[in-house]
């Protein structure tokens, strides 16, 4: 999936949380706005820190054509769940955003 994770004001140790928002990329027929908030810090040796992500993808299925975002209508709604890290870089646009 991709995502942009907001900046918050925190410290690796201080078991902050961010926002975020993104898009599910599981196949290549559609994909699913995200958005929810990360767990706490977790802190690394490096002073760094990294958060657990653990959401559901909302029910509507999108699809990117011709430059628009369309709802997929050929699937019924559904949902899915995903988990994973954080990467670094929190609180910046991945590259094409
Ligand atoms: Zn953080
Ligand atoms: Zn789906």
């Amino acid at each position: 999936m991709t995502f942009f994770v907001y900046a918050a004001n925190g410290i690796a140790g201080d078991g902050h949380v961010h926002r975020f928002q993104g898009t599910t990329d599981l196949d290549a027929e559609h994909f699913h706005r995200i958005t929810g908030y990360t767990g706490p810090a977790i802190p690394l040796e490096s002073g760094a820190h990294f958060h657990w992500i653990q959401a559901e993808a909302e029910e509507e299925p999108f699809q990117f054509r011709e430059g628009y975002y369309k709802t997929v209508l050929t699937i019924p709604r559904h949902s899915h769940r995903f988990a994973g890290p954080t990467g670094t870089g929190i609180g910046y646009f991945p590259e094409g955003w």
